[in-house]
């Protein structure tokens, strides 16, 4: 039922980064060596991340009546995504990233989330023809908590899987966890979210049984370079990261979490995926950025064979 499609409802960000010796200080005009627009926000990451991989994508989402906006429908248009449920804001600016980076690769960044804040209720009933054809709808934590809330009932009422990558990491209602089939934090959110440190693959596992007790379906928790452990039923399992030179390793949760619901659409069984998100995302950190350094579907199946 469903094979092979990926609905993801969250953010879309225009990233503006520049690159300079050194931070401004406060009140101060200093000139940078180096400026880069990019397309980001984690839930439209993802949704390309599923798209190149192979998996019929639909985003979910709402931006701004500017250029920002224009461009933002062009380029899913380009990667083959639905945008039938992406809505046009006209009261909103699309949301905006402001990167700052200094000679040490040091970064700060204000994200003025603007129309990502404009979803609403009826975007997501009105998006239910678009979640019910999918297999798996992923959510995140960049826009309204609320929103995701709502959204993880409408999947439920739906019969569609749903996988939540809680990031960033924000306290949540308990209620909310037996309506998530997967979650998949990375260490510094399970700790966050669980009170558990997460610093191992012991720990790890311990926070993945923490969300199984309160009725999360499966838990994932990355450990970066480390790789990844799994809680399942009675078990967990610890799937090594495959070793490459890392040159950034922004977006590699995003990666993994787009490649993960591609498989898991394909009827890959979840052991299956892990493996599968863990090659995309190692390979997306050898590379700089994040929409640029996702790697080809055959690169990855190359990379794997080769392991
Ligand atoms: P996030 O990007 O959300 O912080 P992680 O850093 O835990 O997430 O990375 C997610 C996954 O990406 C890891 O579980 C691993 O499979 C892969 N990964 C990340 N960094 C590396 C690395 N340096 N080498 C190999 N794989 C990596």
């Amino acid at each position: 039922m469903n094979e092979g499609k990926v609905v993801v409802i969250g953010s879309y960000n225009v990233g503006l980064s520049m690159k300079g010796q050194r931070f401004p200080r406060p009140g101060e005009t200093f000139a940078g060596d180096q400026f880069f627009e990019g397309p980001g926000g984690k839930g439209s990451n993802q949704a390309i991340a599923a798209s190149c991989f192979g998996a019929k994508t639909a985003f979910v989402g709402c931006v701004g009546a500017d250029r920002y906006g224009r461009d933002a429908l062009e380029m899913y248009k380009k990667y083959g995504i639905g945008t039938e449920a992406v809505r046009t804001d006209p009261n909103a600016h699309t949301g905006m990233a402001f990167i700052m980076i200094d000679r040490s690769g040091q970064n700060m960044i204000e994200i003025v989330s603007g129309a990502n804040l404009s979803l609403c209720e009826k975007d997501i009933d009105g998006a239910a023809e678009t979640m019910a054809s999918a297999c798996v709808v992923g959510f995140q934590l960049e826009g309204s908590v609320d929103m995701v809330d709502y959204g993880l009932r409408k999947a439920r009422s739906l019969g569609v899987k749903t996988l939540l990558d809680p990031a960033p990491a924000i306290k949540l209602d308990e209620r909310l966890y037996p309506l998530i089939d997967y979650i998949k934090p990375n260490e510094t959110e399970a700790t966050l979210l669980t009170d558990i440190a997460v610093t191992d693959a012991e720990n790890a596992a311990k926070a993945g049984r923490w969300f199984l007790d309160r009725g999360v379906g499966h838990a994932i928790i990355t450990l970066g370079a480390r790789g990844s452990v799994l809680v399942t039923g009675k078990a967990s399992t610890f799937f090594p990261a495959p070793k490459v030179t890392a040159v950034d390793s922004t977006g590699a949760g995003d990666i993994f979490s787009g490649a993960f619901m591609t498989a898991l659409s394909q009827n890959k069984d979840i052991a299956e995926a892990i493996v599968f998100a863990s090659h995309a995302a190692a390979l997306s950190t050898t590379r700089l950025g994040v929409v640029e350094s996702i790697p080809e579907l055959e690169e990855v199946m190359k990379f794997m064979a080769g392991q």
